[in-house]
């Protein structure tokens, strides 16, 4: 039976598809229902090899049309290093590193001095690295959660504030997650460590492995970690990732070790334009200073507001042992429902070359960021997979001679 067969499509794209709204967005919008991403359950031989995988018609059509595709990985597949809960504090390996945490904040935003409900933008402070304890970690979390309800039922009422007694299916963490979000005065996130918690020994999906098939792995110095190598997540509850596309559109694959879920937003690629001109009819003066504000990660925005728009978003609940791709250019966004140990990294791959030539990066002065695979990058990954096939934006003929120069000698060496 083929993967594509045996793919479930926990909720099919409803009637409502996205052609069907833009035949009428010159108009009034059509809303949209806000849907479940596909959901593929791939045996242990589908499973294995990774590009073979992610090329598959599974993955590619379910990509395409949610943005996100999640992957509940094969009950064989056992990529985590040996700590857990339980013992972390006798193998403390993980909960040694010196952490540095993000403390973010949720602004909500204003126009014309009205607080506009269900839009926020992530306030982020780099606190001081700090020895991460497993135990005072998930004090810290426990504590910042029961702050913000009790915010919630001062500010409320506890009829009104509604705190649910329990978080643990999805529905109900994401109306708690951004009902609470005015009252959240910090979320502290372990965010961006350049660590992994694979097994060393693990021989496919290894994101930490030199062998990890990722185009990128001929390069040797200028390895920018998230990218060319993984980084860990510690999540909190309430803890969040702004909507934005990844660096250079590239693919990203994210890995929940273990702990509660992550609640993801998708929309797909063939849509990032309404979701670019949405968000600068938001916030004018940040689209104003840069074209490209939503790489820097800090706008979340309530799904209705999307759907209602006509712009189709796709939700997931990513639980430990689920893998989520995210497809080139496609819009994400969300957040952690309690305590957990994620791990990402990107990838970039053949059919991705030709994205890569054409992404855009933000430039501005404020988050300037280094271009992580400058064009000659590309264009040297594409010659040693032989890949020009796919490459039809022209590109300058003497970084190509040059390249290919250097990839004969180091053949040759
Ligand atoms: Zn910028």
């Amino acid at each position: 039976m083929t993967l594509s067969a045996r793919c479930s499509t926990e909720k099919e794209a409803l009637h409502s598809t996205r052609e069907d709204a833009k035949k009428s967005s010159s108009t009034i919008p059509t809303p949209v229902p806000i849907q479940n991403c596909i959901t593929l359950r791939p045996t242990m031989e589908e499973f294995r090899d990774e590009l073979a995988f992610l090329s598959s018609e599974a993955v590619q059509n379910a990509g395409k049309k949610c943005g996100i595709v999640r992957v509940v990985t094969p009950k064989e597949f056992d990529p985590t290093r040996s700590y857990t809960l339980a013992d972390a504090n006798s193998k403390p390996d993980l909960w040694t590193l010196q952490v540095s945490v993000l403390e973010q904040q949720f602004l909500p935003i204003k126009t014309r001095k009205m607080i506009q409900p269900g839009k926020f933008m992530v306030g982020r402070r780099q606190d001081q690295p700090y020895p991460c304890g497993m135990d005072e970690w998930m004090e810290l979390g426990e504590r910042m959660k029961r702050e913000t309800e009790e915010l919630m039922v001062k500010r409320l009422g506890v009829e009104e504030a509604a705190i649910p007694s329990d978080m643990s299916d999805g529905n109900s963490a994401r109306k708690h997650f951004w009902k609470s979000r005015p009252y959240q005065v910090c979320a502290p996130y372990g965010a961006d460590i350049p660590q992994s918690a694979m097994r060393p020994d693990l021989t496919c999906w290894n994101f930490a492995s030199d062998n990890f098939p990722c185009l990128t792995r001929i390069f040797q110095t200028n390895r920018t970690p998230g990218v060319y190598t993984p980084y860990l997540y510690l999540g909190q509850w309430g803890t969040s990732f702004g909507l934005h596309p990844e660096d250079k559109d590239l693919y990203s694959l994210n890995y929940l070790h273990e702990g509660d879920q992550v609640l993801w937003y998708g929309i797909p690629s063939t849509n990032s334009q309404d979701v670019e001109q949405f968000a600068a009819e938001l916030l004018p003066n940040e689209a104003k200073a840069c074209d490209q504000f939503l790489r820097h990660k800090t706008l979340l925005v309530e799904p209705r507001f999307f759907a209602e728009r006509g712009i189709p978003i796709f939700a997931a609940e990513q639980k430990a042992r689920d893998l989520m791709i995210t497809f080139p250019n496609a819009y994400h966004y969300g957040f952690n429902n309690g305590f957990n140990v994620a791990e990402s990294r990107n990838i970039a791959t053949p059919d991705w070359l030709e994205i890569g030539l054409k992404a855009k990066q933000c430039t501005c002065k404020t988050y300037r960021a280094p271009d992580v695979l400058p064009r000659h990058r590309i264009l040297e990954m594409a010659k040693q997979c032989d890949a020009y096939k796919y490459l039809t934006v022209p590109h300058h003929p003497s970084s190509v001679v040059e390249s290919t120069e250097r990839v004969k000698k180091s053949r040759r060496m």
